[in-house]
């Protein structure tokens, strides 16, 4: 290296990452008085959330009697939005659970409000790239700025980076989607303007998917998901999709690879948004209310559900997930059904039993090899159905605020973050508006 690395300073909790898991992760470790940073490689805050999609799944339990199993932070974003603009409550008719659709525009501004009112600062275009670690512990990070590399140095790190790179980084274990188990699929989503709603609402969902099977049949589109969706957003005549669908892993030459790869990633990123005109042009031509559409908007990058899984204290299961399994020390809740998106057109569903939830225990975002690390998001310890349940937004959030308040509550009384008495922590969660048990949030309907 020919130049010094920038000193970017010490804090006492480095959130890497600021999707949904790591921006909640970095208010609650700030509001405990922790010296916060958050780095984040894209221009704003929010991840999937903002670079990709609008709508929060996981609030709430699918099914006759909707159970709220989301609070706190979570909570904070949503009334925040309210206050910036309309926020639609869609009903799932996918199986998820009640939606809430917002402006990704507005969400950029609510984490950033929420972020530095919390007192964290923030670091954005940074890309961390390596971190030295030292018998499981993280001492520093290597960010890449515009500035040049940077190095930050930490307490406690939180990989919120939804690729697990801190644990990559550092040499930690874990599963590559693709080569050790299924890769779920990626997506880049789009979103059109000047439809006529009213008229779309004519075609059923399963109408859509007829007239998508047919027109891939016929040779003349080529569309590999036929089951995809589109919604109303808080903008009039203004629909959201999540159609498309490229591989999430391939093989090339030897070896498979996935989103992780840069070269794979570059040809994704061209694969998406090939798709998106031709699942735009198939909607204006076949489907009623979209023929005076245009495209407005693609995801600012295609989206990835999963790529690498870490493996943790507890690795959660599928079983656990469908027996709606109880934990002792569960951070949170997920009643969501196992949604699995792989490459072939359609996409599989398994539903927890009506009503209940799962636990995500705590040791499911502590990596078995890495001493003042938490992880949390779309890379925490599962296997792969078992995170294609526990992945929405809301539970992202959720993970968030118990690493994050763990994080901030270790290092302002001096201690790790496997010392902190887990009545402690979860104390200080309940305290906090998060929800731990299903009878903690009321029925809705
Ligand atoms: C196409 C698609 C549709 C989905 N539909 C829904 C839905 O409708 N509702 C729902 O609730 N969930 C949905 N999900 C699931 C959900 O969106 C994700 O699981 C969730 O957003 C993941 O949040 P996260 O914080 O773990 O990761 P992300 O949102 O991916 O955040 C990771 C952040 O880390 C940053 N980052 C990564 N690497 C680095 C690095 N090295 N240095 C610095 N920053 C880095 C990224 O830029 C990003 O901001 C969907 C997912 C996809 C992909």
């Amino acid at each position: 290296m020919s130049r010094r690395p920038i000193d970017l300073g010490e804090f006492d909790v480095v959130v890497v990452g600021s999707g949904s898991a790591g921006s909640a992760a970095a208010i609650a470790a700030a509001r405990q008085g922790a010296r916060t940073l958050v780095v984040e490689k894209l221009p704003f805050l929010g991840g999937v959330s903002t670079a990709v999609l609008d709508t929060f799944y996981g609030f709430y339990t699918p099914g006759e009697v909707a159970h709220k199993v989301v609070g706190g932070i979570a909570d904070e974003v949503v009334a925040e939005l309210r206050r910036l603009g309309t926020v639609v409550e869609r009903p799932n008719t996918y199986g998820a659970g009640t939606g809430i659709t917002y402006l990704p525009d507005h969400l950029k501004i609510v984490w950033e409000r929420l972020v530095t009112a919390a007192g964290a600062r923030v670091l954005l275009h940074a890309m961390v790239q390596d971190v030295a670690v030292d018998k499981g512990r993280v001492h520093s990070i290597v960010v890449a700025t515009k500035a040049g590399l940077g190095i930050v140095r930490c307490r406690v790190a939180i990989d919120a980076s939804g690729d697990a790179d801190v644990c990559h980084f550092a040499g930690f274990s874990y599963e590559l989607a693709g080569r050790d188990s299924p890769a779920q699929s990626l997506t880049t989503t789009f979103r059109l303007a000047n439809v006529d709603v009213d008229l779309r609402r004519t075609v059923s969902r399963d109408e859509l998917h007829r007239l998508m099977r047919e027109a891939a049949n016929s040779g003349l589109y080529h569309l590999p998901r036929r089951d995809g969706s589109d919604h109303i957003t808080p903008i009039p005549g203004v629909t959201a999709t999540v159609m498309t669908r490229v591989p999430g892993a391939a093989v090339r030459g030897e070896v498979t690879v996935n989103a992780t790869d840069p070269w794979y990633l570059t040809e994704v990123e061209i694969e998406g948004r090939r798709q998106v005109l031709e699942y735009a042009r198939f909607l204006r031509d076949k489907i009623p209310g979209y023929a005076n559409s245009h495209l407005v908007a693609m995801s600012t990058q295609i989206g990835l559900r999963e790529t690498r899984r870490i493996r943790g204290e507890y690795v959660l299961t599928a079983d656990d997930v469908l027996q709606a399994r109880q934990f002792d020390d569960q951070v949170a809740l997920s009643g969501a059904p196992i949604e699995d998106h792989r490459s072939d057109d359609t996409t599989r569903w398994q539903y927890l039993p009506e009503g209940r939830v799962v636990g995500i225990p705590l040791r499911a975002l502590l990596p078995r090899d890495g001493e003042n690390v938490l992880v949390v998001g779309r890379c925490f310890s599962a296997t792969h159905d078992a995170h294609a349940a526990v992945r929405s937004m809301a539970q992202c959030m959720a993970m968030g605020q118990a690493a994050g308040t763990l994080a901030g509550l270790a290092t302002t009384n001096s201690r790790d973050i496997r010392d902190v008495h887990f009545n402690v922590l979860r104390d200080r969660l309940r305290d906090d508006g998060a929800i731990l048990l299903l009878d903690e949030g009321a029925p809705c309907r």
